[in-house]
């Protein structure tokens, strides 16, 4: 693992996700290594030979003067590293921009893999519009250690009930969903009494993690390539249509809210928790990557 320390000028930059005016990441590269990480086309942007998820930048910044500034905006803390990778530990970066925000009303949304942030639940805590969301796309641990190294789903879940039960909102992201290997359903039967947002997305694959992930399937699920194929090779959509309206229906049998679009949700913490498709993401993050490289630049 090649560790480095950098110096950039701002941690806080604009955003080309969607729903996010800001996005911070403390760390450039992620030492949990999913296989099907799409951040790992931010390589291009380094001058990092290592593979995805062998480097690791800690980043320092100057001390963001003003937390306020950001009041009434989002902020998305890691969406192309994990700040809570086990470098967190000893480096405390993103406890350090936690508490260089303090202040600020901004609506933060923290997205990990890992229950190290347990260790920042009282900070945490002290935002007044705050949210945790950790990422489980299946609850089979043996599949899970076959795509990334972080912790156990077992532990993510322990997480995320510690957050819920100290009254902070908590999404369960289901995402990347894998098809007919990621159980949506037995995920969100597990999450729903623990967290107020389920997102779901499905596997996108592009760049040159495609035919990694192919590969895989092949070897270890050759039943299923033959569907892969259609879906990655083909184009065919139709899984995923049938996946929606399965999962559509399955939230109106279960009561729980199903929505698009989840700028119009409202609702109370801690009522039943609502499902938001983000099927159709990767169309955006697609546009929105095309948008920074016409630039010369990754937006993160
Ligand atoms: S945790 Fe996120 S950023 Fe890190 S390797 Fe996995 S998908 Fe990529």
């Amino acid at each position: 693992m090649l560790i480095k320390e950098i110096k950039v000028k701002n941690i806080i930059t604009k955003s080309n996700l969607p729903k996010s005016d800001y996005c911070a990441n403390p760390y450039v590269g992620c030492s949990h290594a999913c296989k099907y990480c799409y951040a790992s086309f931010m390589k291009m942007f380094t001058n990092h030979t290592e593979n995805w998820g062998e480097f690791i930048d800690i980043k320092n910044w100057e001390k963001i003067d003003s937390p306020k500034k950001y009041n009434g905006k989002t902020i998305f803390i890691g969406s192309v590293t994990d700040p809570y990778n086990p470098f967190e530990e000893k480096y405390n970066k993103t406890r350090e921009l936690l508490k260089q925000l303090q202040g600020t009303t901004a609506k933060i949304t923290l997205q990990t893999k890992s229950d190290l942030i347990l260790r920042d639940l009282d900070l945490i805590k002290s935002f007044p519009n705050i949210r945790v969301g950790f990422s489980i796309n299946t609850l089979d641990e043996n599949f899970k250690n076959d795509m990334d190294k972080a912790v156990s789903i077992e532990k993510r879940l322990r997480a995320m009930k510690k957050f819920y039960d100290s009254n902070i909102e908590t999404v369960c992201f289901i995402s990347p969903i894998f098809p007919e290997i990621t159980d949506v359903k037995a995920i969100i039967n597990k999450v729903k009494d623990q967290c107020d947002l389920i997102w779901i997305e499905n596997l996108n694959l592009r760049g040159d993690y495609k035919i990694k992930i192919l590969n895989f399937i092949k070897y270890k699920y050759p039943e299923l390539f033959p569907l892969y194929n259609d879906i990655y090779n083909l184009s065919n959509t139709i899984y995923w249509e049938n996946l929606e309206a399965d999962i559509k229906n399955f939230a109106r049998e279960q009561n729980l809210k199903y929505v698009i679009n989840e700028d119009n949700i409202k609702k109370s913490l801690h009522s039943s928790p609502t499902i938001v498709n983000f099927f159709y993401h990767e169309q955006i993050k697609k546009t929105a990557c095309k948008k920074s490289n016409s630039k010369n630049t990754y937006k993160e």
